[in-house]
């Protein structure tokens, strides 16, 4: 047993706060009061310290998913954590014990490893790649390529459709935008 919340949902969010959005990239953290809003609301400290080592693993984190970066540039952020055996009622459990202003950083990480571990490849980029949004595809047939439907497949879906009707027009391929 690890006594740790399901931080599947934080790592998701955290990947997913530097979207495109209608051609003009976004960050939710750019701001330093946003960025510790966003930290606080998540169980952070509220340090700028804080946000600025969550800043880091965010971007280590988009490269490693994208297969830019090897994953042991994160390993950085686990340097000074430890998980400590703790004996509950429930018998023997585990408690993350990391610096305040480290363990958002940790935390993502760590559910990081568990998904690569338990559902190797289900994390991965929005297949729409003016996006730069990610995805953790739970379907059984594990075919998901988009960040949604609504955000992105139907887009893409629609853009195909439009590519081989001209193509079969006898138009010639239009030029990626
Ligand atoms: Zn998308």
């Amino acid at each position: 047993m690890i006594d740790l919340p399901d931080d599947e949902a934080l790592l998701l969010e955290l990947l997913n706060t530097s979207p495109v959005e209608g051609g003009v990239p976004t960050d939710a953290l750019r701001d330093d009061a946003e960025a510790v809003a966003w930290a606080t609301e998540r169980g952070g400290a509220g340090t700028l310290q804080e946000v600025t080592t969550v800043r880091q693993v965010r971007d280590a984190l988009q490269s490693v998913v994208r297969g830019e970066e090897q994953p042991a540039a994160l390993d950085t952020f686990l340097r000074d954590a430890a998980m400590i055996p703790t004996v509950t009622s429930g018998g023997v459990g585990w408690r993350l014990r990391a610096a305040p202003d480290d363990t958002l950083a940790v935390r993502v990480v760590l559910a990081w490893g568990a998904l690569e571990r338990d559902h190797p490849g289900r994390l991965r980029s929005c297949g729409n790649p003016e996006c730069h949004r990610f995805l953790i595809d739970r379907s059984h047939a594990n075919r998901a390529q988009w960040c949604s439907m609504a955000l992105c497949g139907n887009r893409m879906k629609a853009r195909r459709h439009y590519e081989r009707k001209r193509q079969a027009a006898g138009g010639s391929a239009p030029g990626r935008r």
